[in-house]
């Protein structure tokens, strides 16, 4: 029996699914949503039949609840089905966790310790956590980290450059994220291409609603523009990216505070704070129809991926592959020729039929004699957090 229970918990929602880790197949999924609402919601896949309603929904505890209750109305209980373990996906392991790890009372503690670096996240996996292991007590949990992948950086590539004293004393670090998403996708790349991990050099970007981009040499994170948080780097939906941190002193001292700065530049910045919406489509549609705040937004957007595209060829010293994922990278035929246009003094030729081609599939969006690939692989981290489980707990 190789089913995991896959857990992405947030802090007002828990997302599941229930993965074949061998195969990546997919037997049922869901989402709760709106946890301590007054009114919440469960949506729950298995097949082709999709089970909506909304009910009470308290806390995590029952938030689980209800996922069990769906399993069971769809037919099966989760104990019938059977699983092997649950695999936990952690956004933030600090430096401790650099491999995926067996849950103890200890372990748990320690992810809701790291909440310090990671406010939005670890405190609701810890809470996902304890309801899951109550609700599921006789598999073993596991926890994979969104940071681990990212452990092989080099020094020189995430420390940044304050007081060193102050650094360690705070934690201060680049951690990078995405992690799971950048190891399965250049997994998959290097198959697709025929070629083993470790003799690639490979350049991800993961373009969804957060973005990062990663630098792998040889299956080693070498790079990632993700950093103490997952606000550095790419311009993303909500987020800023990268900006000159003076920019908040600047604030500070007009007034702003700690929770309005974190709105600004969480929630109310990236292309939503240039063009009013995160949903690329309506973006690209937009400005299509001659809006220009929407093309400012979407060449603001192409140009930090063209900062890193440039930063990262130079770490690897050129590169076998470019390969983009996720919700834009995936989708966005517009991103990905702006992106690569002008390169072929360095190697890229993107052949335009191919890259406009719509398909579910891994694909090469390259000519055949450019000298990078350049590809499209989706992402699928839930089989990735699923094979990582499996692998620790029947190892
Ligand atoms: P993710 O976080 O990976 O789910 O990606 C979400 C982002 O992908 C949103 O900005 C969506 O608007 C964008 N997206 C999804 N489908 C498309 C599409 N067909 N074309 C362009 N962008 C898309």
């Amino acid at each position: 029996m190789t089913s995991v229970l896959v857990i992405n918990s947030g802090s007002s929602s828990v997302k599941y699914q229930l993965v074949d880790a061998d195969t990546g197949e997919r037997y049922a999924s869901g989402l709760v949503e709106r946890i301590g609402d007054a009114l919440g919601r469960i949506q729950h896949r298995s097949g082709d039949t999709l089970d909506e309603r909304e009910l009470a929904v308290p806390d995590h505890a029952a938030g689980f609840a209800a996922m069990l209750d769906a399993f069971a109305r769809a037919g099966a209980t989760v104990s019938e089905l059977g699983i092997s373990a649950v695999g936990h996906r952690v956004v933030q392991g600090g430096s401790e966790f650099v491999a995926p790890t067996l849950i103890t009372d200890q372990v748990a503690e320690r992810i809701l310790a790291l909440g310090a670096l990671a406010p939005l996240h670890n405190p609701a996996h810890y809470q996902a956590i304890v309801a899951a292991r109550q609700a599921f007590p006789d598999v073993p949990h596991v926890a994979v980290f969104d940071t681990a992948f990212h452990q092989t950086v080099p020094a020189a590539a995430h420390t940044y450059a304050i007081d060193a004293e102050v650094a360690a004393e705070h934690g201060i670090r680049r951690y990078g994220f995405h992690g799971i998403s950048h190891l399965v996708v250049s997994r998959r790349a290097a198959a697709y291409v025929g070629r083993p991990v470790a003799e690639l050099k490979q350049i991800v970007m993961h373009l969804g609603n957060g973005a990062s981009a990663c630098a792998i040499d040889g299956g080693r994170s070498i790079d990632t523009s993700m950093g103490l948080t997952p606000l550095e780097g790419l311009v993303m939906g909500t987020r800023s990216g990268d900006i000159d941190p003076g920019l908040m002193l600047h604030l500070l001292r007009a007034g702003y505070d700690a929770a309005q700065l974190d709105n600004l530049l969480n929630k109310r910045s990236g292309l939503m704070g240039l063009a009013g919406s995160n949903d690329f489509r309506d973006l690209l549609a937009a400005a299509d129809s001659g809006d220009a705040a929407a093309q400012l937004a979407f060449d603001v957007y192409v140009h930090a991926i063209r900062r890193y595209l440039g930063a990262y060829l130079v770490a690897l010293g050129g590169a076998d592959t470019i390969v983009f994922t996720a919700g834009v990278g995936e989708n966005s035929a517009e991103v990905r020729a702006a992106a690569c246009a002008g390169l072929e003094w360095c190697g890229v030729r993107i052949d335009p039929d191919r890259n406009a081609a719509a398909s579910r599939e891994a694909r090469r969006i390259s000519t055949d004699d450019s000298k990078i690939a350049v590809l499209v692989v989706p992402t699928d981290e839930e089989a990735e957090i699923a094979r990582q489980a499996w692998q620790l707990v029947s190892g």
